[in-house]
């Protein structure tokens, strides 16, 4: 089939990519030119395992393009995705769905023939008809499709060819089977096909992330809870896990969960819901617990290494707000590092994704190689980010300064080890065996 993905982010390039290796031709549109440029030259602009690879393989066999020529792409195309951003709005809760609609409008310009267009972007429920509304001039020539992108940065190939569910939103037969046609060899390989309405669709989404952000929210205040009653948060996330109404996966108790999805799909959801006068009052608890966790996690810092952090040394083991990815989108790290740099202190940070440009401005903040040179002369090193290099270090051997503490705020480490190393180690929900 003949595909165009407008918007070549994390989702538009990895599912153009995985289409194209599925035998489709993919044309991947993006307004950034340098985006294009990069990827005309064999570079990923982003950091996803196994990517590059993939897409030099479908780029030389001419399945995929990368192009700004939005009117080529649609022109060439028969199923068009709208893969872009749909961010919150500054200083509210509502989903800023102007690049959706931007794009809709151009959709309309060039297009001549029919189309399946479809929303692949996160969009509140009702997003659909005003898509619909746009094209009314020329309704004839669009079949309008909600199918929503599940997959996780890092895992994110494996998360297309092997979905838990592929979701379809739309009462339209004909598009119904194109859609299921373009699917079929994920399906023949065990995904679970499922078709809704519309706004059904639109809404499983963000039903989807809200229900994985209460769970990590759930199991962080629980850690707070352990924390002070001397129980290990790891105990109770195996004793609830284990029941299989219940499933262990999204209890690993840690720092805010962030990221480009959780953060602002728990709001758009709330603020969709308050569109209809709902109000869905757990996932707005949610929302306030994990803003005020960065809070707490920072005064834990205090308590560690005392009110004066002025040229205290405190380095940083990953940035990014989960391995295996260069999103820095709502990660912890920015507000921790921002506040500590603010108290004075000298921060180091290491994180196998690169230099980061969202700390190019902050005072004191450096960013280092790799982990020897990050950690060489800390007071404090807080593992933010458990990416698999930070798994065995041996700190003992590396930092050089005696007193040094961890703080590890993915309980990556085996709190009995840190102590037979005479390492003064700090953890989430675990007791302080210090
Ligand atoms: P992104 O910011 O990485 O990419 C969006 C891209 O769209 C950018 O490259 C931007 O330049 C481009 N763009 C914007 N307007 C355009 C236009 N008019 N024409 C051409 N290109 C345009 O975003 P993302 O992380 O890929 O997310 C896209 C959508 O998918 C969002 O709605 C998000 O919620 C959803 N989603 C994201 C993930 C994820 O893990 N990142 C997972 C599932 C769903």
């Amino acid at each position: 089939m003949k595909l165009c993905m407008i918007g070549t982010g994390y989702v538009g390039l990895v599912s153009g990519t995985c289409f194209a290796d599925l035998g489709n031709q993919v044309y991947c549109v993006d307004k950034d030119s340098n985006k294009i440029n990069k990827l005309n030259s064999g570079i990923s602009p982003i950091f996803e395992p196994g990517l590059n690879e993939l897409i030099k393989k479908n780029y030389t066999a001419k399945r995929l393009i990368f192009t700004t020529n939005l009117k080529l792409a649609i022109n060439s195309s028969d199923i068009i995705f709208i893969c872009v951003g749909t961010p919150t709005k500054k200083a509210s809760i509502n989903v800023d769905l102007s690049y959706v609609y931007k794009c809709t409008k151009e959709v309309l310009k060039y297009t001549k023939k029919k189309k399946i267009l479809v929303a692949k972007s996160t969009v509140p429920i009702g997003t659909g008809d005003e898509i619909e509304k746009i094209l009314k001039r020329k309704k004839n020539l669009f079949t309008v499709i909600s199918n929503p992108e599940f997959l996780r940065e890092g895992e994110a190939i494996r998360d297309f060819r092997y979905p838990d569910r592929i979701v379809i939103g739309s009462n339209e037969k004909k598009a119904l089977g194109v859609m299921k046609k373009l699917y079929t060899p994920l399906i023949n390989k065990g995904a679970k096909f499922f078709t809704t309405t519309r706004r059904g669709s639109e809404l499983i989404k963000y039903a989807s992330n809200s229900f994985l952000a209460t769970k990590i929210t759930f199991i962080n205040e629980l850690a707070n809870l352990c924390e002070r009653s001397g129980v290990n948060v790891e105990d109770i996330a195996l004793g609830m896990g284990s029941d299989s109404r219940i499933g262990g996966r999204f209890l690993r108790a840690g720092p805010a969960y962030g990221g480009s999805c959780f953060p602002k799909d728990t709001k758009g959801l709330v603020s969709a819901a308050q569109k209809f006068k709902v109000n869905l009052s757990v996932v707005k608890s949610v929302i306030k617990s994990n803003q005020s966790r960065i809070n707490l996690l920072t005064q834990r810092i205090h308590k560690i290494m005392g009110k004066n952090l002025k040229n205290k040394k405190i380095s940083f083991l990953g940035v990014t707000f989960k391995p295996n990815t260069d999103d820095m989108r709502d990660s912890t790290s920015l507000k921790m590092i921002t506040y500590l740099s603010k108290k004075g202190a000298i921060i180091n940070y290491y994180d196998p994704s690169g230099r980061k440009k969202e700390f190019a401005k902050v005072k004191n903040c450096l960013f280092k190689n790799n982990v020897r040179d990050n950690c060489v002369n800390a007071d404090l090193i807080i593992l933010l980010t458990e990416w698999d290099e930070f798994k065995s270090i041996d700190f003992k051997k590396i930092v050089k300064n005696k007193h040094f503490k961890v703080y590890d705020l993915r309980n990556l480490y085996n709190a009995k080890e840190m102590k037979k190393k005479n390492i003064k180690y700090y953890s989430i929900g675990r007791p302080n065996i210090n």
